[in-house]
Formats: structure tokens, C-alpha cells, sequence
């Protein structure tokens, strides 16, 4: 068994019902720079929970190349008023080779082709320095995600992976967005509750689920970062 593997799982047990602070405090102690949180920028909650408990963690961004401008803008933004380092994740070719080699606008054809080229390879390449990464997943964000623990084994990586705030509901986020003045993606206002890249994702209605505007209407409900 790979000790990664016993520490995932006794922590997790331990740290089942502390805050997102105290998971990543733990986290820092235990794995000192090798650790590193993911940061979606739809907010920048768990950069702000991450650089209270581990000033000066690495911070990592996927630049698809097919962000919002307002996702650049947040992910610049929390870089600048955060003790954090923000590490920009590339994939290997620019969406112009990838639509040279591909052809273009291959999240239309081929959405997984699309997420495994432009998300999943770098996140995988830029996390193989690591032995711990944080996620901002959240249980009832959607059905896929309804039992993540806390702390678990990332077999495929073999390394330790955390979800601080996994138990969060959207109260919960908004109330300690609210509470410590954390940086928003305007785009929250604009009717985009869930944001990824700009050609897979669309505003929804309120009170509509909100990753139904993540890829809609072709199926696909995760892009593959932790599936
Ligand atoms: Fe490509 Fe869409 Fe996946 Fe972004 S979300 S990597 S544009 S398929």
C-alpha cells in the first residue's frame, strides 16, 4: 500500500469534520511545498482559504485558451491581492497549432478530445511535482460529486487529494465570500453560476441547476479533471 495512500485515508477520518482552514493547514504541515491547490477562478475562495493556511502556496490556473476575459481578469486579480504563487498551466500547443493539427473549433466535435488536450494533460504535467492537490469541489455541486470526501487517494496519480470545502453548500460559499471579502467573477452576475471555457459554457435561468450551462445539450457533465 503506498503511504500516500494510509495518509489520505486517516486523515480523512481525523479531518472529517474540520473546518477548510484546519484541512489545509494539516495539508501544508504534512506536505510543505508539495502541495498545490487548483483554482478554477470562478471565485477566489480557495485561494483566499489556502493563502491564510499556507501563505506563499502554489497556486494552479489551467489557461485552456478559451477563458473568459472575466476569468483572466479574476484569476490577475487574486494573484495580486493574495500571498499566494500563481502558477499559469499551459497545455502544449496554442489553440491555433491545436486547430492546425485537429482542425478548428474541436469542442464542438470533440468536447473530450478538447478537455483531455487542453485540461487534463497540463493539470497532470504541472501536478507530477507534487505530492498533494487541493480542489474546490463541492458535494452537491452535481450528482457526480455527491460523496467526495475530504481528503482522499488519487490512485491515478498517487497522490493525496483535498477537498476542504466538499461539504460547502452555496449558502456556505456565498456567506464566507460575503464575510471576507473575496474577489467574484463578474460573470456570477451575469447569469453564469458555473463557469468554464467560453464556447462550452452558457448562462442558465435562476433557479436552474447550475452546471446545466456547462456543455449543454451534449451530455458531457465533467470535463475530466476528476473523473
Ligand atoms: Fe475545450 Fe470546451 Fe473542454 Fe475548454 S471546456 S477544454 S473549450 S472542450
Amino acid at each position: 500500500m503506498s503511504d500516500l495512500k494510509t495518509i489520505a485515508e486517516e486523515a480523512n477520518e481525523r479531518l472529517a469534520d474540520a473546518s477548510a482552514v484546519e484541512v489545509l493547514a494539516w495539508a501544508r504541515e504534512t506536505f510543505g511545498d508539495e502541495l498545490v491547490v487548483t483554482a478554477s477562478m470562478a471565485d477566489g475562495a480557495l485561494p483566499h482559504l489556502a493563502a491564510e493556511a499556507a501563505p506563499g502556496v502554489d497556486v494552479l490556473f489551467i489557461d485552456t485558451g478559451y477563458h473568459f476575459a472575466e476569468t483572466i481578469g479574476t484569476r490577475d486579480a487574486v494573484a495580486a491581492t493574495l500571498p499566494i504563487h500563481l502558477i499559469n498551466a499551459t497545455p502544449q500547443q496554442t489553440v491555433a497549432e491545436q486547430d492546425a493539427e485537429y482542425g478548428e473549433k474541436l469542442h464542438d466535435r470533440d468536447p473530450n478530445k478538447c478537455c483531455a488536450l487542453r485540461k487534463v494533460e497540463p493539470l497532470n504535467r504541472y501536478l507530477s511535482g507534487y505530492k498533494a492537490w487541493v480542489t474546490g469541489i463541492r458535494r452537491e455541486e452535481a450528482p457526480t460529486r455527491a460523496n467526495t470526501p475530504v481528503v482522499e487517494y488519487d490512485a491515478k496519480r498517487d497522490m493525496v487529494k483535498l477537498n476542504p470545502i466538499a461539504p460547502w453548500t452555496q449558502e456556505d460559499l456565498d456567506a464566507y465570500i460575503q464575510d471576507n471579502g473575496v474577489l467574484v467573477n463578474l460573470l456570477q452576475y451575469d447569469g453564469y453560476p458555473s463557469i468554464g471555457c467560453e464556447p462550452c459554457t452558457q448562462r442558465v435561468a435562476p433557479g436552474e441547476d447550475p452546471r446545466s450551462g456547462r456543455w449543454a445539450g451534449t451530455g458531457k457533465v465533467e470535463c475530466g479533471l476528476h473523473t
